[in-house]
């Protein structure tokens, strides 16, 4: 029979966990293979890895990694990744947001042959008009970028161990786990889902927390940002450079104008978005440095 590896980030998920655990056992008696579940302790500070060391205890399948500090949900999938050993590898958060049944959907999926098979939302649950127009933006964004359509996907994925191995042999850290399944190009397939309200505790994301997150992803995974300063720069030129002709037909012409509010109004566009280009040139730097300090994307405390 094969194995499927269920892969769960937890940060401060000590509320979480048992219902989680039950749940998923629960609605799984159905599917045809072996189960193991990875849990990933994202450096929690509450009871989060007593927990789970209870369940391992417990359940001979419950496997657990505990990292040494927070190290961001990413970080906590990559690991999880890396533990597997299932042939197949579903990744779902603790907070039973998205519904353990479509496993079963995806499973189907699986064994007809498609490699990873994407959770979209049918909803986005209950969230401010902010978040969702900030998620709406971003995803269009990034959507552009890629030439492929990111709207309503999520980190809810099920998919084949030629994937997983794909993922894990990557060498970067600033990884966006839910655009990198698309990039592998394995053959994909959506599966829709409501997401459900969180059982339990609250969600760890902040706005800022989401603007860094948005902003992270984007950088790392398109260089896009760097030629549009490219195209801005240019259309300046250009604009300038007809600028200039004008002026110095105007000077033959002896129709030299007073012309100071036009410079002061270029001179401030123009240093703004010099300014703003060197910014964004600076992050991708930023980026490099911290690629190339090549440190780990988490640290390991234990695991079992
Ligand atoms: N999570 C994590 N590390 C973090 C933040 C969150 O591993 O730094 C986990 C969290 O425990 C949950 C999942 O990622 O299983 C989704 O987090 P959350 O429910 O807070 O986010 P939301 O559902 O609101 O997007
Ligand atoms: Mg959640």
């Amino acid at each position: 029979m094969s194995l499927l590896s269920i892969i769960v980030p937890c940060y401060n998920e000590e509320e979480s966990l048992e219902i989680f655990y039950h749940t998923v056992q629960e609605t799984l008696k159905p599917l045809k293979m072996d189960i193991e579940y990875i849990f990933v302790d994202d450096g929690s500070i509450d009871g989060t890895l007593s927990k789970l060391k209870n369940l391992h205890k417990a359940k001979g399948h419950v496997h657990y990694v505990s990292f040494s500090r927070n190290f961001g949900k990413e970080a906590a999938v990559f690991a999880g990744l890396r533990e597997s050993r299932g042939d197949a590898v579903v990744v779902l958060d603790a907070d039973l947001q998205h519904p353990p049944s479509v496993i079963l959907e995806m499973a189907a999926l699986w064994e007809d042959g498609y490699e990873v098979i994407e959770g979209k939302k049918s909803n986005r649950g209950r969230e401010s008009f902010l978040h969702k127009l900030m998620a709406a933006t971003f995803y269009k964004m990034i959507s552009g970028f890629m030439k492929m359509d990111m709207n309503d996907s999520s980190d809810y994925k099920f998919m084949d161990r030629k994937v997983v191995d794909v993922l894990c042999s990557l060498k970067e850290r600033n990884t966006f786990f839910r655009a990198l399944s698309f990039w592998t190009g394995f053959k994909t397939v959506g599966v829709t889902y409501a997401v459900q309200e969180r059982t339990v505790g609250k969600t760890k994301w902040s706005p800022t927390a989401l603007v860094k997150y948005a902003c992270n992803n984007l950088i790392s995974f398109t260089v896009a940002p760097l030629y549009m300063i490219v195209t801005v720069g240019l259309l300046f030129f250009v604009i300038g450079l007809a600028l200039a002709i004008d002026a110095v037909v105007d000077h033959y012409m002896g129709i030299a104008v007073e012309g100071y509010p036009t410079l002061v109004i270029l001179l401030v566009i123009a240093t703004g978005c010099i300014l703003f280009s060197i910014g964004i040139t600076g992050v991708y730097i930023a980026k490099i440095y911290d690629e190339i300090k090549e440190r780990p994307q988490y640290i390991i405390r234990e695991r079992e």
